[in-house]
């Protein structure tokens, strides 16, 4: 971003982030290494489980070394992954990725971001947003009196919310240990059944990660137990590996949604955008939208401007990953696997760095 684009240098020296996941610490980071004093607001307490495949692709571990976190993937001992596979309809496509991929569990990985953050002299603050009862949207927070503030909360409360009880997506995930999953390879994989997919991902310590998306109306025909829907060649990888806690679920999830803009704010991570979690480039684009957020807040970067680049960081993913969806939804998946190179497909769904 050029400093040309600049409007004010006044009062740049505070930032306000909300939300202290990925996004929320690549922006206060972004901000701290730009001169500014930053405050981030987190509702949970870390470390804790959060839905998500915990597939970190390479092009996160040069952002973290921007960051000033380079050692962060080799310290935490994430799983290095080198190669995908994916079974769709029966058919099988396995590849080599372009280069390493990392897996590290959310509850590692959040905790270790929000931390850095703090010891670069983030100061956390209570939320001063007050959350409603469970299912109510959280009330706007007043953001009249800070200088410049970053919303990094998440995916919307409630969006994916619209679609028809029993059309809707949810996501699922648990984490699986045993022999079978020290043994296992380097490789993510990715099983599609109806409706939904499943991804196996190897996390630090020898775990396994099990995380997909699934419909709602499926899901509770199955007394919400996502095994219960895994396709033959799925439920045969899993065999010998155990379950170490209960399936976490989170949703409805809204595939379809637009890239969010505000006049008042930079909006980073899922609060910007959510993209299909198949392309395993969520993380990456908070961290890219998270790290953009913090030094245009720190500089008072007009927020049309912040909002234009974000635009241009994630329109080839998020185009690609809804054709891809259409493909999916009309049947098209075995075409996917039989035309489409694998690595085309992988390097198509990144956000452009
Ligand atoms: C099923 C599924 C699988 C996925 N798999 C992958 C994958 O393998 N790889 C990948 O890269 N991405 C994946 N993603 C996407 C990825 O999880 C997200 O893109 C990523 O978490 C976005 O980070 P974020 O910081 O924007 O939001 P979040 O990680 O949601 O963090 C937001 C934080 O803000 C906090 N917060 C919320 N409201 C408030 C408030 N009012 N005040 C204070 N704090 C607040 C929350 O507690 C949370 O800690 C997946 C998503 C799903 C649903």
């Amino acid at each position: 971003m050029s400093t040309a684009a600049l409007v004010s240098t006044a009062d740049a020296s505070r930032v306000r982030v909300v939300g202290g996941g990925p996004a929320g610490a690549a922006a206060a980071l972004a901000a701290l290494a730009e001169g500014a004093r930053v405050t981030i607001e987190e509702k949970s307490v870390f470390p804790r489980h959060k839905v998500c495949g915990e597939f970190l692709s390479p092009e996160i571990a040069p952002i973290l070394d921007e960051l000033g976190l380079g050692g962060l993937l080799a310290a935490s001992h994430a799983a290095r992954i080198t190669r995908a596979a994916l079974h769709i309809g029966g058919r099988e496509k396995r590849f080599r990725l372009p280069e390493t991929a990392y897996g590290l569990s959310r509850s590692s990985l959040d905790r270790l971001l929000f931390e850095a953050a703090q010891r670069r002299g983030a100061a956390p603050n209570a939320p001063r947003a007050r959350l409603g009862a469970p299912g109510a949207a959280a009330p706007e927070p007043d953001f009249g009196r800070c200088s410049a503030v970053v919303i990094a909360r998440g995916r919307r409360a409630g969006s994916g919310a619209g679609a028809r009880s029993g059309t809707r997506i949810f996501g699922f995930k648990a984490h699986h240990v045993g022999a079978a999953a020290r043994a296992s390879d380097d490789a993510v994989e990715l099983y599609f059944f109806e409706g939904g997919y499943c991804g196996v991902s190897p996390i630090e310590n020898g775990a396994i990660n099990v995380c997909g998306l699934a419909p709602e109306a499926l899901l509770r025909a199955r007394g919400f137990r996502p095994d219960a829907l895994f396709p033959p060649a799925l439920v045969s990888r899993l065999r010998g590996l155990e379950r170490s806690f209960d399936w976490l679920l989170t949703g409805p999830l809204d595939l379809h949604g637009g890239l969010h803009a505000r006049s008042d704010a930079y909006l980073a991570g899922d609060a910007l955008s959510f993209v299909d979690p198949f392309t395993g480039s969520g993380i990456l684009a908070a961290l890219l939208t998270g790290r953009l957020a913090g030094r245009a807040a720190a500089r008072r970067l007009s927020h049309d401007r912040y909002h234009a680049e974000c635009r241009r960081v994630l329109r080839r993913q998020r185009d690609v990953a809804a054709l891809l969806r259409d493909m999916l939804r009309a049947r098209l998946s075995a075409s996917l696997v039989r035309w489409i190179p694998g690595r085309l497909l992988y390097q198509l769904t990144r956000p452009a760095c």
